[in-house]
């Protein structure tokens, strides 16, 4: 492709090849897929046979020792029986939100989903008394049970869960709060899902006033009309003001309902509002303050940024609505690059790291494992899946050839690099938790940045990458500091009385302010209401482990140089061990740090200066 002329050709022609799924089924009428579909059923009528035992023994749950050896051999298999019957229906689903990507209005489709839905719902419901059991049973018993080929996969998990043990509360009492959530906490973020999806705007641009919903509104975001945005930005923000109230009742119930549970479950030891979602995020409070400590004593990196993006932009000083803009480059038509160039970019910068690394580049060519087709039925954004069964990787994104799809490409790539060197391991092994995740894809994205911005043809496109790593320096060293500032206070304050809208408000222009500083001419005081991140029911403070992924993956990046040649395998085998040792242990191990040292978050932070200070110079 690349000796055609580029400029002749029409978006279409950069587009990436179509993935061929048919190494797991033909198609979804396939013998194959029924043969599976039709195990996956049987199975998990055996299962449920199988967890009446635990069902019954729950009652005696404090009794349990090593000398229940029928009990303990009976775990074993549905253990093996449920970890087998899972495979199964994960590839069937695997297969089935594939062809639903590609072409989101295909009805069978959507109806397999459906069923596989509720089949894995079965399937949980089915283990859940087995795993209430070794979450709170004697370690008699439950140490006779991991000490069984069934479950050392599970182990690092259910000793994970059992750390939480001392917080949790009676059966019962665990069953009746768990009933009652579908209608307390729950409800709340129900509600304000359904006010986001409802909520109209009035654009009011260039004199023409357009009523829109807010999903469509924050795309005026990434204009490069600066009126434009700010006209968006301003109508949501109204919209937004007209449910404060609302709003501010989410947020007041979303944290009572979570304090008054922790100080439920703080009889044997004290819970703070942190400690649940450091617990599932696998870090250590000390890992937690260290990082955060280090992020504002730097955020002068970050808001330098800021400063420069003004400048290029000719303004005094960006508004929150800028912080979206692109590049401002003078030519309206960038230069493409064909698919076939943008691997072999990638497959240059993975090689650097490793031949290994690069040759893993083809092995997902090859075999057409990567999704870049450009239609019209496809469902947009993109994601990295695995084949429960084969194990293989799938990169799934719309390839069109802009700067931005490089990396993408680079990012999702780098997601199916974990998968690919774990794909050994069992499925148990392999879940990391959301601080974890974007280890591979960062790494990636910034490997094959540096490439891009060294080899870039004109000035032009390196200002462009830049300015994307510009962004990713707001996004998690100021935006999302500010956010995790805000829930802090919010929480301690919440623990005495609810906050009024204007409370709300207040705290989140201070907790902007503390992150920007003097960058931008005005804060966004409607943020607490705008982002749905703070009215999820299932979490709080879904905000750190973004900064954390991207600081822990540039940690890992600055090791290459220090390392040397000895770096490949130490992070072949960090990224293996992600969903089997915690990070502190991960980066102790290979890495030779500590997490609640500033030490490395500092290095971490020295990238950031350094690309940003490319980008300045
Ligand atoms: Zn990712």
């Amino acid at each position: 492709m690349n000796e055609i002329s580029k400029s002749s050709l029409s978006q279409e022609i950069y587009q990436g090849p179509h993935w061929d799924n048919s190494s797991e089924y033909s198609d979804l009428h396939a013998a194959e897929f029924s043969e599976d579909l039709d195990a996956f059923k049987k199975s998990i009528g055996r299962i449920q046979e199988q967890s009446k035992l635990f069902d019954s023994e729950i009652e005696r749950i404090d009794q349990l020792s090593a000398m229940d050896f029928e009990l303990i051999e009976a775990a074993g298999r549905l253990r093996h029986s449920a970890d087998e019957a899972f495979v199964v229906g994960a590839n069937l689903g695997t297969f089935v939100s594939c062809l639903l990507s590609v072409n989101g209005g295909n009805a069978q489709a959507r109806q397999m989903q459906a069923v596989l839905r509720q089949l894995m719902t079965q399937l949980s419901e089915a283990l859940t008394s087995l795993e209430l059991i070794l979450t709170k049973a004697p370690e008699s018993f439950v140490g006779a049970c991991l000490a069984r080929s069934e479950f050392k996969a599970h182990a690092f998990a259910i000793r994970k869960e059992r750390e939480w043990s001392p917080h949790m509360l009676s059966l019962s009492e665990e069953r009746i709060l768990t009933r009652f959530a579908v209608n307390g906490l729950q409800a709340w973020g129900t509600l304000y899902d359904n006010i986001s999806s409802s909520l109209q705007c009035e654009v009011d641009f260039n004199g023409t006033v357009t009523r829109m919903g807010l999903a469509r509104a924050a795309g005026t975001q990434q204009s490069g009309n600066r009126a434009e945005r700010e006209a968006g930005y301003k109508a949501v923000q109204k919209a937004w003001e007209t449910q404060q109230e609302s709003c501010a009742s989410v947020l007041n119930a979303l944290s009572g309902w979570r304090l008054d549970n922790y100080k439920t479950r703080s009889k044997s030891r004290k819970l703070n509002f942190i400690d649940k979602p450091l617990h599932g995020n696998r870090i250590e409070k000390e890992t937690l303050e260290a990082m955060m400590l280090v992020v504002e004593q730097n955020a002068e990196v970050a808001r330098e940024a800021l400063r420069f993006k003004a400048k290029a932009m000719n303004i005094d000083a960006l508004a929150p609505w800028d912080l979206f803009a692109p590049a401002p480059t003078s030519e309206p038509e960038d230069e493409m690059i064909p698919f076939e160039e943008a691997i072999s970019l990638i497959r240059t910068a993975f090689a650097d790291v490793d031949p290994q690394m690069g040759e893993f580049v083809d092995v997902m060519v090859k075999n057409r494992w990567i999704e870049g087709t450009v239609t019209d039925t496809k469902r947009p954004g993109a994601y990295c899946t695995r084949f429960a069964k084969s194990r293989t990787p799938r990169v799934y994104m719309t390839y069109k050839g802009t700067l931005e799809d490089v990396g993408t490409l680079a990012h999702e790539l780098g997601h199916a690099f974990h998968n690919w060197v774990m794909r050994d391991l069992s499925l148990p092994e392999t879940y990391y938790p959301m601080t974890l995740a974007e280890t591979a894809s960062i790494f990636a994205e910034t490997v094959v940045s540096h490439v891009l911005v060294k080899n870039a043809a004109n000035q032009q496109a390196k200002e462009k990458i830049l300015w994307g790593e510009l962004g990713s320096a707001e996004a998690f060293l100021l935006n999302i500091p500010a956010r995790f500032w805000f829930e802090t206070e919010f929480y301690e304050r919440r623990a005495e009385r609810t906050l009024t809208p204007d409370e709300f408000s207040e705290l989140m222009n201070k907790s902007w302010q503390r992150a920007y500083g003097n960058t931008l001419s005005e804060m966004n005081r409607m943020f607490w209401c705008s982002k749905l991140h703070f009215h999820i029911s299932g979490t709080s403070f879904y905000n750190f482990p973004y900064t954390f992924g991207y600081l822990f993956a540039l940690g890992v990046y600055a090791q290459r140089k220090r390392q040397g040649k000895e770096f490949y395998a130490n992070y072949v085998n960090l990224l293996r061990d992600t969903g089997r040792m915690s990070a502190e242990d991960l980066a102790r191990e290979y890495l030779g740090v500590e997490l609640s040292e500033p030490r490395f978050w500092q290095d971490s932070i020295a990238i950031v200066r350094r690309q940003c200070g490319a980008f300045l110079s």
